[in-house]
């Protein structure tokens, strides 16, 4: 048996034996080793705490170490931890399915459990495509996307995403969607144009409603995505909206297809719905797009499943999660979270260095305009390593600076992320002048 050696750090051990994710391991870098979380805060192991203005990669919904949803998950974790999840169900996975229909945005009929937002967009995607294969028509192969979208990281995810850095090595081996922009009000009369002629050869349509995370924080208007979805349903379009960053709460509605009144066929959550403390994908359809799968033909079966789908502890954390976001108090927590960034965006006005001001629920997001725009922007790594000396954790897309904190964040701790913020672009405007 091998022991460990307990007289190298964390960060040596971790250097050994560990290859982290969207990291470059020629540069020796020092991954700071978290022993706590609670609330908005993360603690080091040297006692060091760090307000997470980014939730922890977008999944944080009520804050670390929650009680609520670590015994929900210790209960459970006692009774089942896991099952098969064919030919077999259990509570968890039901009762989840029972309160989630209801809230979504759409009539959706049925859920369907994978492991995060990638596999939940795969599952979509194959839903959509076999949808029309088994429906018999030959003609619906293309699939439509929008420029500057992100998916997720598997293959088939990639290629709904817009082409970049990331997904370069593997351009060959991504197939090819119809990519069209964000719709709105200088492009909506062509896009509306465009789905008249080709609309009948189009499987699908996937989009980020509202909130173009990963793509730059991008916003756009809810009309426009509007009559964009209306007219893709007029031609029979499947709707598929990936709602995996945008889903509880996290852009000021439980789900950002709350401000909109054409529903998607298909839905797509993952990252908060856990609360973030585990992985679990969901894809939710209507009625129509389940039926399109009943059949005596064996062949027209969804051949889909992961190792660990609808895993019982991951169900009940989100029932857990579903609790606490749907407390009077949280909903009002995320609205004041609302008002606090438009004041800091006000104050933000003063600085002409500073872009681009904008707000979507609980998402604040701008640009630092000093040098050229894109992920690989030295600003972006300038300002994670003061914040961190400030104790908070932010990770800028490129010069694109944006805040998603978990909605239990304090007053105190906004204000903190926003002093930091002020006095560091105060810094830059001087230095420019
Ligand atoms: C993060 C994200 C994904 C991918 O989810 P993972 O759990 O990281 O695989 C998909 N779609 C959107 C909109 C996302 O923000």
């Amino acid at each position: 048996m091998q022991t460990r050696s307990t007289s190298k750090s964390l960060t040596d051990r971790d250097h050994q034996v560990i290859w982290h994710p969207y990291t470059q391991h020629k540069h020796k870098l020092s991954p700071i080793p978290v022993v706590q979380g609670k609330g908005s805060l993360l603690w080091d192991d040297k006692g060091k705490s760090y307000i997470d203005a980014i939730s922890s990669w977008w999944v944080n919904i009520h804050g670390h170490g929650h009680p609520y949803i670590a015994e929900k998950i210790y209960e459970q974790a006692l009774r089942l931890e896991h099952v098969i999840f064919t030919g077999f169900t259990h509570e968890p996975a039901v009762t989840l399915a029972e309160r989630l229909l209801p809230l979504l945005p759409g009539s959706f009929s049925k859920v369907f459990y994978s492991d995060n937002g990638s596999t939940a967009v795969e599952v979509a995607i194959k839903m959509a495509v076999q949808y029309w294969k088994n429906d018999g028509n030959a003609r619906r192969r293309k699939i439509l996307a929008l420029r500057n979208s992100y998916h997720g990281d598997t293959f088939g995810s990639m290629s709904v995403s817009e082409r970049s850095i990331f997904t370069a090595a593997f351009r060959d081996y991504l197939f090819e969607p119809v990519f069209i922009d964000a719709p709105g009000g200088q492009n909506i009369g062509e896009l509306q144009a465009f789905l008249r002629e080709q609309g009948e050869d189009i499987a699908c349509f996937i989009y980020e409603p509202l909130l173009q995370a990963a793509g730059g924080m991008h916003m756009y208007e809810a009309p426009y995505l509007d009559m964009l979805l209306a007219a893709a349903k007029q031609q029979g379009i499947l709707c598929i909206a990936d709602e995996v960053l945008t889903g509880f709460g996290r852009t000021g509605e439980l789900f950002a297809g709350s401000y909109l009144t054409q529903q998607a066929d298909i839905i797509c959550l993952s990252k908060g719905l856990t609360g973030g403390t585990m992985a679990l994908g969901v894809t939710a359809a209507t009625e129509q797009v389940f039926e399109a799968f009943l059949s005596d033909d064996r062949r027209k079966t969804l051949f889909h499943g992961h190792s660990f789908t609808a895993n019982p502890l991951a169900c009940t954390a989100s029932l857990a999660s579903l609790d606490l976001l749907l407390a009077p108090d949280c909903l009002r927590r995320i609205r004041e979270i609302n008002t606090r960034h438009s004041a800091f965006a006000k104050k933000l006005g003063a600085y002409d260095v500073i872009r681009n001001v904008r707000i979507l629920g609980t998402v604040i997001a701008f640009e630092v305009n000093l040098g050229e725009d894109g992920y690989i922007n030295a600003i972006g790594a300038e300002i994670t390593r003061e914040a961190m000396e400030h104790g908070i954790y932010l990770r800028p897309l490129g010069n694109t600076v944006y805040i998603m904190p978990p909605y239990c964040i304090t007053d105190e701790e906004l204000e903190r992320i926003y002093d930091f913020l002020e006095a560091f672009i105060k810094d830059k405007q001087k230095a420019r002048s």
